[in-house]
C-alpha cells in the first residue's frame, strides 16, 4: 500500500489528507495530522473521500457529437481536441475573440487555472474567461480591495485561539467548513472568555452555539454593522489613533452611520436594540476575528456588506495582530488560487487589474505576448446570457456544473441549448451539464492529479497523484495546454511549453514577483515539505501568518480606506404575491451540486433528501403540515419539494439546500427559483435571496 499526502477537495479549510493507495486504486484516507489546518482531522465528507473517488458515473474517454442532437460517440483524444480546435478557430475567425468564453472553476488546481486564464487571455485575446468563484468570492475580493488595497485574507485560522471574540456572519462553519468549526469549539472549551457572535438569519447549528445570535432579517447586514459602529462612536470604542494614523475616509463614514442608531436599526434587522449594543461592545473589546462567507458574498450589495465589516475592523483597530482581523471563508478548495492568478474577467495574474494599462503591459511582456486585452470579459452571469443571446458562440466549461449552480436555470439551460459549440472538460460525465457537452472530455480529479492549491488562510499547499486517472483522463492544465497549441499551431507550442505541473506553477510564481502575494521564495520542493501561506518573497524564511501589523495597506497611499456605502435593500423584496424570504445553503454532509458526494450513500445519513425548512407558523397558516409536498414558486419558475417544519426559521422566511439538482429533485433545484441579479461591483449573484411563494402541491 502507498500513502500519499494531498489535501480535501472540498471546502477552503483546506485540510490536509493521506491517501492510501493500492494496485492502482484509492483505498482509504486519513487525515494529516501534520497539517497545520486541520491537525489530523477530517469531518465526514472528507473522510469519505475515497469512497466518492471509487463510485460510478466518471468520464473515461473523449465524446464528440457533430450535430445537436446526435448523440455523442467515443473518439480519441486527437479527434476531439481537433474538433475543438476547429469550431473555437471558425468562431474567432468569424467573430472575434469575444464570441469564444471559458468558464472553469475553484476546484481547479491553480496550475490548470493559470493555463486557461492564459489560453484566454494571452492565445486568444478575449477576457471571456470566468469561474464558478464568482458564486462564491467575488465580493470578498471586492470588499478587501475596496478598503484594504489587495484580495488578501489579512488573517489566520491560529487567530481561533488568539480571539476574545469571534464574529461569525453569514456562515455556517458547522456545516460549511466542519473543521474549522471544531476549532473555534476547541478554543472554547480551552477559554471560556471566548465570546462567539453569530450573525445569520437562520439558527444554525454555528448559531445554536452562540453567545449572541443576530437573527437578522434576510439583507440587512449593513444596516446592523453601520448600527454596531453607531455604537462604538456613541460609547467611544474608536481607535481614534489608529483612524488618524492608517485610514482614510472616516469622516465620511462617521456621518453615514449617525443616522444608523440601534433603535432605528433594530427594525430594518429584526433584531432587538440590547443586542446590536452587546454585540458592538464585544466586537470593539476583541481582540476580534471575523469569520464571513455566503451570507455577505452572495448578495446585490456584497461589497458593501464585506466593507461595512471590515469598516469595523479598521475603527477599531482590529487588525494585523493575534485574534483580530477580518477573514473571510472560501466556500471552494481553491477559489483562493484562482484569485491569485487573476482567473476571472476583470483580473490579471498575480492579484493586477484589467483596467490598469500598466498591469496589463506587465502580464503580456511575462506571458510574451503583445497585448493582453483592454475589453472586460463577462462574468459569470453575464457569460451564460450572452451565450443564450448568440453573442458567446462557443464555451469551454471545466470542472463545474452551471446546469444546476448558476441562479435562474430556465434561461441557462436556454443558453446551453443555444450554444453554437459547448465543450465539457469534467472528471463526471453525468451532470446536468454533460447533456449539453457537444465535446466531453474526461478529467482528472482529486487523488489523481499534481498541482497546489490556496486555502482561505493564503496556505498554498501540494495536490498530488495517489493513482492514474480512469481510462484516457488526463489532466486539466494538460487538455487546457493541449489545446492551446492544437488552437494556434505557430504560437501556442511556445506560449505553452509546459511538461508537468511543477513547469507551469513556475511560471506563475514569477509572476508574483513584487507583488502582495509575492511566492518567489518558495519552491515546489519547499511545498512538498509542507504547505506554506503568502507571501512568501525571495530570501524568507518563512510565509507571513498575519498582514498589516506594520499598519501600511497596498492602497498607494498605504492607508486603509473606509467604505461609507448606504444599506440597500435585497434586490427582490418580498411582497403580497410572493411573501416569503427563501434563503439557499449547504448541508453539513453534502457539497457543491453532488458530483461527487452524491455518490457515497454514507453521506445521505444526515440528510437523505431536500426539503423547504419553514416556520411551524407559516405552515400552520397554509394548512399544511411537516412532510406535506409543497410547490415553491418564484417570478422565474418553481419546484416541488417536501415541506420540514423547524423553529431555525423565523416566521415569514424558508430555506432549501443548494445541493440537489435535477438529477435527484426533478426539474431544476433550488436555481430555479434564484434570480440573476448581482453586485454592480463584485457581478457576485444574489443567491442567498429570491421572493417565493409556497402552496400545496
Ligand atoms: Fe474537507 Fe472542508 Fe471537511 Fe476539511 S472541513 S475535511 S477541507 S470538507
Amino acid at each position: 500500500m502507498s500513502v500519499v499526502t494531498s489535501v480535501c477537495c472540498y471546502c477552503g479549510t483546506g485540510c490536509g489528507v493521506l491517501i492510501e493507495a493500492e494496485s492502482g486504486k484509492i483505498t482509504g484516507v486519513r487525515g494529516d495530522p501534520a497539517h497545520p489546518a486541520n491537525r489530523g482531522r477530517l469531518c465526514t465528507k472528507g473522510a469519505t473521500l475515497h469512497l466518492a473517488a471509487a463510485a460510478s458515473g466518471r468520464a473515461r474517454v473523449p465524446e464528440l457529437r457533430r450535430d445537436k442532437g446526435a448523440p455523442r460517440e467515443r473518439v480519441d483524444w486527437e479527434t476531439a481536441l481537433d474538433h475543438a480546435a476547429d469550431r473555437f478557430r471558425r468562431i474567432i475567425r468569424e467573430h472575434g475573440p469575444d464570441a469564444v468564453a471559458f468558464y472553469i472553476s475553484g476546484q481547479l488546481t491553480t496550475e490548470a487555472y493559470y493555463v486557461f486564464n492564459k489560453l484566454a487571455k494571452g492565445l486568444i485575446g478575449t477576457n471571456n474567461v470566468d469561474t464558478n468563484s464568482r458564486l462564491c468570492m467575488s465580493s470578498a475580493v471586492a470588499g478587501y480591495k475596496a478598503t484594504l488595497g489587495a484580495d488578501a485574507p489579512p488573517g489566520c485560522y491560529d487567530d481561533i485561539e488568539s480571539a476574545g471574540t469571534l464574529f461569525v456572519a453569514g456562515s455556517n462553519p458547522a456545516y460549511a467548513h466542519p473543521i474549522l468549526f471544531r476549532r473555534i469549539e476547541d478554543a472554547r472549551r480551552a477559554n471560556p472568555d471566548l465570546r462567539l457572535i453569530v450573525v445569520d438569519p437562520r439558527r444554525t447549528d454555528t448559531a445554536a452555539e452562540a453567545d449572541l445570535h443576530l437573527a437578522i432579517l434576510p439583507g440587512t447586514d449593513v444596516a446592523l454593522y453601520h448600527a454596531m459602529l453607531n455604537v462604538m462612536l456613541w460609547e467611544e470604542w474608536i481607535d481614534r489613533a489608529f483612524i488618524a494614523a492608517h485610514t482614510d475616509g472616516w469622516a465620511a463614514l462617521r456621518d453615514r452611520v449617525r443616522d444608523y442608531t440601534p433603535e432605528k436599526v433594530a427594525p430594518i434587522c429584526g433584531v432587538p436594540v440590547a443586542d446590536i449594543v452587546q454585540a458592538a461592545r464585544w466586537f470593539a473589546q476583541g481582540p476580534t476575528l471575523s469569520l464571513y462567507c455566503q451570507g455577505l458574498n452572495q448578495s446585490s450589495c456584497g461589497v458593501d456588506k464585506n466593507a461595512a465589516l471590515i469598516n469595523l475592523h479598521l475603527a477599531t483597530g482590529q487588525i494585523g495582530r493575534p485574534g483580530a482581523a477580518p477573514l473571510s471563508l472560501t466556500g471552494q478548495p481553491n477559489a483562493m488560487g484562482g484569485r491569485e492568478v487573476g482567473g476571472m474577467a476583470n483580473l490579471l495574474s498575480a492579484h493586477r487589474d484589467l483596467d490598469n494599462p500598466a498591469h496589463r503591459a506587465e502580464v503580456a511582456r511575462l506571458w510574451g505576448v503583445e497585448a493582453v486585452p483592454e475589453r472586460p470579459g463577462r462574468t459569470a452571469v453575464e457569460l451564460f446570457e450572452a451565450v443564450r443571446r448568440g453573442e458567446i458562440k462557443a464555451v469551454w466549461i471545466a470542472c463545474t456544473n452551471p446546469a444546476q449552480s448558476l441562479p435562474d436555470q430556465n434561461r441557462v439551460h436556454e443558453a446551453l441549448q443555444a450554444a453554437e459549440c459547448v465543450v465539457l472538460q469534467d472528471a463526471y460525465a453525468d451532470t446536468e451539464t454533460a447533456a449539453y457537452a457537444d465535446v466531453l472530455l474526461p478529467a482528472s480529479t482529486w487523488g489523481e492529479t499534481d498541482g497546489t492549491m490556496t486555502n482561505s488562510e493564503r496556505r498554498i499547499a501540494r495536490v498530488r497523484a495517489a493513482v492514474p486517472p480512469p481510462g484516457e483522463a488526463r489532466a486539466d492544465w494538460a487538455i487546457a495546454t493541449a489545446f492551446a497549441r492544437r488552437l494556434d499551431p505557430a504560437r501556442g507550442p511556445r506560449l505553452f511549453p509546459y511538461a508537468t505541473a511543477e513547469a507551469v506553477f513556475n511560471e506563475h510564481r514569477e509572476t508574483t514577483r513584487g507583488r502582495d502575494l509575492d511566492i518567489t521564495g518558495l519552491s515546489w520542493e519547499m511545498l512538498d515539505s509542507g504547505p506554506q501561506q503568502w507571501p512568501f518573497p525571495a530570501g524568507a524564511a518563512a510565509g507571513q501568518v498575519r498582514l498589516y501589523g506594520d499598519g501600511v495597506y497596498p492602497t498607494g497611499s498605504g492607508r486603509a480606506r473606509f467604505h461609507a456605502a448606504p444599506y440597500r435593500q435585497v434586490a427582490e423584496p418580498i411582497d403580497a404575491r410572493y411573501p416569503l424570504h427563501l434563503n439557499t445553503g449547504r448541508m453539513r454532509d453534502q457539497w457543491h451540486a453532488m458530483s461527487r458526494t452524491g455518490r457515497v450513500a454514507r453521506l445521505f445519513a444526515h440528510v437523505d433528501a431536500p426539503r423547504l425548512a419553514m416556520n411551524p407558523s407559516d405552515l400552520e397558516r397554509r394548512r399544511l403540515k411537516d412532510g406535506d409536498l409543497v410547490r415553491v414558486k418564484s417570478r422565474r419558475g418553481e419546484v416541488v419539494v417536501a415541506a420540514e417544519a423547524s423553529e431555525a426559521i423565523r416566521p415569514g422566511q424558508c430555506f432549501l439546500p443548494m445541493h440537489w439538482g435535477a438529477r435527484f429533485m426533478g426539474g431544476h433545484g433550488v436555481n430555479a427559483l434564484t434570480l440573476p441579479l448581482f453586485d454592480p461591483a463584485s457581478k457576485q449573484p444574489e443567491l442567498k435571496h429570491a421572493a417565493v411563494q409556497v402552496a400545496r402541491a
